[in-house]
């Protein structure tokens, strides 16, 4: 049975994911915040743009007569999967939350654990890091404007946080370990910090610090709203979907 989907996206996940309903005949209508000037092409219908919070949301899905929704934003999207629950629980549609492993760290990593963004800091100054590459996204880039420390800001977006010293380059992933290995060597990088996002496309950059023996101050997720069903990848998804509750 095919079924009118809306897909939250903004990952890569998301975009494999609308061709693969798209092609098994389902309605997909994948949902951008509109924080990318030129997201990648996909499948199905797209729309840009907050709901309002989940009261807006609710409004949507009820107008649009959906009959599913999933989740497919990245795992570190705060708000949005807490939206999703609750207006999919308001509107009586069965939701799922696409959440790919998270990273684990191996033989030879070195890895500081911290809870979150704001904590990265404290744990650079103990690392003693004096040039930091910081693969986390320029939304984040606030908690490191009171740092004396170089960093080297890697986005897909321009720059425009306040930071005191730093070199940016933009660049969208999938990244390459002899790439990552080129960069680290070329900005004598000391430290890595990385959100733990978990997949293939970003992870060579935890692979280069091992290589490299260089600590990656590894931040985690936010949490999840209870009570969603959650899947690990595309094929999944599309499993899901066959049978939604
Ligand atoms: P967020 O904290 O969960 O969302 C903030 C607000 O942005 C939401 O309340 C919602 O506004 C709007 N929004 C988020 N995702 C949306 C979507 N797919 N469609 C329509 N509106 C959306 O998320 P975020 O961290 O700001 O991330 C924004 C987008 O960037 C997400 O789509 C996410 O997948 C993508 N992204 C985030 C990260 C990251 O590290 N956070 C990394 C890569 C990609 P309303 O309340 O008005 O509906």
């Amino acid at each position: 049975m095919t079924s009118k989907v809306l897909l939250l996206a903004g990952t890569a996940d998301a975009t494999r994911l609308a061709g693969t309903l798209v092609d098994a005949g389902h309605r997909v209508t994948s949902s951008l915040a509109g924080v990318t000037s030129t997201p990648s092409p996909r499948a199905g219908e797209v729309r840009t743009g907050g709901f309002g919070g989940a009261a807006g949301l609710a409004t949507y899905l009820r107008g649009e007569r959906f009959d599913a929704v999933i989740d497919a934003t990245h795992p570190f999207a705060a708000r949005m999967p807490f939206n999703v629950a609750i207006a999919c629980d308001e509107v009586g549609l069965p939701r799922c939350r696409l959440l790919r492993p998270e990273w684990q760290p191996g033989d030879g990593d070195r890895w500081v654990d911290v809870e979150d963004m704001a904590a990265v800091p404290a744990a650079l100054d103990q690392l003693g890091s004096q040039r930091a590459f910081l693969a986390i996204g320029r939304q984040s880039l606030g908690s490191f404007a009171a740092c004396p420390q170089w960093f080297l800001v890697r986005s897909i977006e321009p720059v425009t946080a306040d930071l005191p010293r730093f070199e940016s380059v933009r660049s969208r992933g999938p990244f390459t370990l002899d790439g990552e290995l080129e960069l680290f060597r070329r900005f004598a990088i000391d430290a890595v910090v990385a959100k733990n996002a978990g997949g293939t496309a970003t992870e060579a950059k935890l692979v280069a610090a091992r290589r490299l023996g260089l600590p990656v101050v590894m931040v985690a997720r936010p949490r999840q709203p209870l009570g969603s069903t959650v899947v690990a990848d595309v094929a999944a998804a599309q499993s899901w979907l066959s049978s939604p509750a």
